[in-house]
């Protein structure tokens, strides 16, 4: 989509910290990292939010989800623990309206949330 910010670092118009890249799947660096590991990982395809997945989306969310597993285990804070976050809409405080999710690890994170 042409005026979202996430599809602007797929396209590589603005630089991101990558950190794992295929066919469907980005992750990259948070830009204000609210742990000592903050990824955010975003399907290539631009989705909104959570609310406007389709049923065709259903086998990318997935690979979305299993890169943040495999993330983890292979950069080793999986043992330690971490958390995976999806911000749905404005009362959960979602502000980059492409959907991703938040890998947060390397501190103990509370529960519950603010
Ligand atoms: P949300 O609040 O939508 O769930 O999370 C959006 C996240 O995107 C925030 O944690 C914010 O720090 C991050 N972010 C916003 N703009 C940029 C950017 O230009 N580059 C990167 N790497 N992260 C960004
Ligand atoms: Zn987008």
């Amino acid at each position: 989509m042409q005026d979202c910010l996430f599809c602007k670092i797929i396209k590589k118009e603005l630089p991101a910290e990558i950190v794992y890249e295929d066919e469907q799947v980005l992750v990259f660096k948070d830009i204000n990292p609210m742990a000592p590991v903050h990824l955010l990982i975003i399907p290539k395809k631009h989705i909104t939010t959570l609310t406007d997945m389709d049923e065709e989306d259903t086998l990318l969310m997935g690979q979305v989800q299993l890169t943040a597993a495999r993330l983890a285990v292979d950069m080793g804070f999986a043992d330690g623990g971490f958390r995976l976050v999806n911000n749905c809409g404005q009362d959960a405080g979602q502000l980059v309206m492409h959907i991703h999710y938040h890998l947060l690890a390397g501190r103990p994170l509370n529960w519950p949330p603010g």
